[in-house]
């Protein structure tokens, strides 16, 4: 018999490979939550700690919502799980319902999948399906957008423009990027939408002019990017992505994985900022993050081409995951989406804007803050790099937060914020109150 590893015994944080995360620094100074209620998470030692951003932007209606609990228990005594292959179960069919008509244009069909990464992977592979449909074989190249962020799978990960997840993993061919938009020295500190930038958009036709519109099969940008940290896009930006990809035959997908669900004071980015595409992806507000589901939503003009005009009379798109359309997911985001609407919470959101506005641009001027910005309920607060360690005053105010009771997230020297809608104008400002006294705290 052999006795167990000493690093077994020794560490029970050891097994869990974390993602994302430094996993040597946090296993020597781990920070855990065991429970959460509405706009507070709780230490293991009972110690409440705000929530200003959603989890991981996903808990929109706060968290452990009494509605969304009870649809879920009872949801895994009726019917646990039920393949989605050849088969269905009711309530798949009735969220993917009722969501295609909350969906804004003709999106009116929906694919499930398990995250967002899934969703963004089912939504490039429906593309280049699309295109073949229409007998466009050859388009096939993808176009994204430097720091992108759509999710961690290689389609995710080709189309996405963060350095980091990119490097040291082969990625797609035939895959272009637009320039990103944030540029400090012309727009630091623009409250919402800045109206420089639009140019950028523009370079989509140098790109098409290059490779010739009849090899592209999409674009896929986030409307707001937010891991990349808090990307706002310019006035008049999607609109001019819009109007030259549907004049090149080529389509439009919107990641809303974290723009969805009254982030930005609608059920999508799309509806609030007045431009439909032709395929969007969602995941995290969806269920609440209760339980893990993505979705594309698909355009009419779409699904007819590859569903109802498929040839031959078998499966039309091979493409799909065990979990897609899960009964516990589906009961989840039906409750969630009763949460919504219950509550007016995208209205509340909208009507919130503005108070959250002047309260994170009164973070202006403090120390090391180089900029501010927003859209709907999320901010980006941008820190100055410190000489020798770029990100790590931002990773500072994160363990100061923490320690001091508020959840913030960071991407390199960006502090982002995107709290629950339910938050309080109380609430908002002891967030702010707090984190201006840390970031006046770190050198
Ligand atoms: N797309 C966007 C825009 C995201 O922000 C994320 C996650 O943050 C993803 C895709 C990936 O989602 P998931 O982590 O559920 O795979």
């Amino acid at each position: 018999m052999t006795a167990p590893s000493a690093g077994k015994a020794a560490n029970d944080l050891d097994p869990f490979w974390m993602p994302f995360t430094a996993n040597r620094a946090f296993k020597a100074q781990p920070r855990l939550f065991a429970s959460a209620r509405d706009m507070h998470y709780f230490t293991p030692d009972g110690r409440a700690v705000l929530d200003g951003t959603a989890g991981l932007w996903c808990v929109n209606a706060g968290h452990a919502r009494k509605p969304i609990v009870e649809a879920i228990q009872r949801q895994a005594e009726i019917l646990d799980y039920a393949p989605t292959f050849q088969l269905g179960h009711p309530l798949a069919f009735e969220l993917a319902s009722r969501l295609g008509m909350l969906l804004p244009g003709d999106l009116n069909h929906v694919f499930f999948a398990g995250s967002g990464s899934e969703a963004v992977d089912s939504a490039l592979k429906i593309a280049f399906a699309y295109q073949r449909a229409k007998g466009f074989e050859n388009r096939t190249r993808l176009i994204g957008r430097q720091k992108g962020y759509h999710g961690v799978g290689f389609g995710g990960i080709s189309v996405g423009g963060l350095e980091n997840n990119r490097r040291g993993f082969p990625t797609l061919p035939g895959v272009d990027h637009l320039s990103h938009t944030l540029n400090l020295d012309e727009a630091a500190f623009t409250r919402g939408q800045p109206t420089w930038g639009l140019h950028l958009a523009d370079e989509l036709e140098a790109l098409i002019a290059s490779h010739g519109a009849e090899t592209i099969a999409a674009v896929i940008v986030e409307p707001m990017s937010g891991s990349a940290g808090v990307i706002v896009p310019p006035v008049g930006y999607l609109e001019r992505l819009r109007e030259i990809t549907a004049r090149h035959g080529i389509l439009l997908i919107f990641d809303e994985v974290i723009t969805g669900f009254g982030r930005m004071g609608a059920l999508t980015a799309s509806e609030a900022l007045g431009v439909t595409p032709d395929l969007l992806t969602c995941a995290k507000g969806l269920t609440n993050g209760a339980v893990p589901m993505g979705a594309v939503g698909v355009s009419a003009a779409v699904y007819q081409s590859v569903v109802e005009g498929a040839a031959g009379p078998g499966i039309e798109f091979f493409h799909g995951y065990t979990y897609s359309g899960h009964p516990l997911a589906a009961a989840a985001g039906l409750a969630t989406l009763d949460v919504y609407e219950s509550e007016g919470l995208f209205e509340r959101a909208t009507e919130l804007t503005p108070y959250w506005q002047d309260a994170v641009h009164s973070l202006k001027g403090l120390p090391h803050v180089i900029d501010v910005r927003d859209l709907g309920l999320v901010a980006g607060i941008e820190l100055a790099p410190r000489a020798d360690a770029p990100g790590a005053r931002a990773t500072e105010v994160f363990h100061r937060a923490f320690d001091d009771g508020i959840l913030v997230r960071v991407t390199a020297d960006v502090i982002a914020l995107s709290p629950p809608l339910i938050i309080s104008r109380a609430q908002i400002d002891e967030l702010i109150d707090r984190l201006s006294t840390i970031i006046k705290q770190t050198s």
